[in-house]
């Protein structure tokens, strides 16, 4: 490998100090756009945010060591990514199909315990992603959970049963989602797949009523740590 050439092939020593000064004159413009966003910080984008982000991210960046790009080009798109920002913004908080379109809709993907199957094929839903969420919100078992919604920033909302109302039902964690291994003990048992509780299983791989599948494992009804 010839790192010289990698690294310093090219290079004009005097352009390296004005590389300087226009990624100071860069970085302070970014702030003052993004801060003209009117977004207050970020915590998870939309698929709309993080469209403008790829479409302002080479304009802001290329000028800080580009001799042959003025800042001025620049701040021009920056500028427009702003505009096209806040009227798309406004748009989509006047219009609620405008929002659908541009970041997707709200989804229920827990009810009364179990997931909602109706989502199964839907692309945009990974079951395994959302056990991960599930247990960082320290859900032990989908029983504990009355619903869950998927927001469109890919942040998940709960709202759980009280403590008396808490169900059986799916084990979210490693230690207890295992599959059945023969008939032996007692249920009530939970489908792999959608979580649906059973009292029994007539067989090892008896056919989940709901989604067909054939995996069960234990259902747990412990209650939720506060
Ligand atoms: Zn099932």
């Amino acid at each position: 490998m010839d790192f010289e050439k990698i690294f310093l092939d090219g290079v004009e020593w005097n352009f390296v100090t004005e590389i300087v000064g226009r990624t100071f004159v860069m970085f302070l413009i970014i702030l003052l756009i993004l801060r003209l966003s009117g977004r207050r910080g970020v915590r998870q984008l939309t698929l709309f945010e993080v469209a403008i982000i790829i479409a302002s991210g080479s304009a802001a960046g290329d000028p800080m060591f580009q001799d042959d790009i003025p800042v001025v080009y620049a701040i021009v798109v920056l500028g427009c990514v702003i505009i096209v920002y806040k009227l798309v913004t406004w748009l989509a908080s006047r219009f609620t199909f405008v929002s659908h379109l541009l970041e997707g809709k709200e989804m229920i993907v827990v009810k009364d315990g179990v997931f909602d199957v109706k989502h199964e094929n839907d692309n945009s839903y990974s079951k395994m992603e959302f056990f991960a969420e599930l247990r960082n919100q320290s859900v032990e078992h989908l029983g504990q959970v009355r619903i869950g919604v998927l927001e469109v920033d890919g942040t998940l909302s709960l709202l759980y049963y009280d403590d008396e109302e808490v169900r059986y039902g799916l084990p979210l964690f490693p230690a207890t989602f295992r599959e059945v291994e023969s008939l032996e003990g007692v249920g009530p048992f939970a489908c792999m797949y959608c979580g649906c509780v059973v009292p029994h299983l007539s067989e090892k791989k008896m056919k989940c009523r709901r989604c067909t599948r054939d995996r069960w494992t234990k259902a747990i009804n412990t209650k939720r740590i506060h």
